[in-house]
């Protein structure tokens, strides 16, 4: 089939992520429309995002820059997640926490 425009609906981390992916590969392709729909009135979940390492050869694919990428997003590195009282105080004793991410740095 000859796919001359490509609709994405809805604008969240899937959008965005699947128009860049799609935007690539029909970059030299001529004739050929990408268009991504977003909603006016319903929001994106947008909590967390937190993501993998690989994420830097993602965007550099998508010739989108690192440092303009965390300004652009205000985002951070994140070394280690640290929960705390997250777990039954019966089985795992007071102020438990757990974090991943290599165990490294600790507090
Ligand atoms: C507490 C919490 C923490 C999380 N932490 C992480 C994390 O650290 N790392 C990670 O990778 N994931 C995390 N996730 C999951 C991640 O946030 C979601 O999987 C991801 O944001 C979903 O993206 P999405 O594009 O599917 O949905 P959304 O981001 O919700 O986007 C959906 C889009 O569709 C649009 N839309 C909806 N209906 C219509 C319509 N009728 N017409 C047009 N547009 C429409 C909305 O406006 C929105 O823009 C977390 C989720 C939660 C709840």
């Amino acid at each position: 089939m000859d796919i001359k425009k490509v609709a994405i609906v809805g604008g969240g981390t899937a959008g965005w992520l699947a128009a860049n992916h799609i935007g690539k590969e029909m970059l030299n392709r001529k004739g050929i429309s990408v268009t991504l729909i977003e909603s006016p009135d319903i929001p994106p979940i947008g909590v967390g995002e937190g993501t993998v390492p690989d994420i830097r050869n993602t965007l550099k694919s998508f010739g989108i820059r690192e440092d303009e990428f965390i300004r652009q997003c205000d985002a951070t590195f994140k070394q280690s997640i640290k929960f705390i009282n997250w777990m039954d105080k019966k089985k795992h004793g007071e102020g438990n926490f757990f974090h991943h991410l290599s165990d490294v740095p600790s507090t």
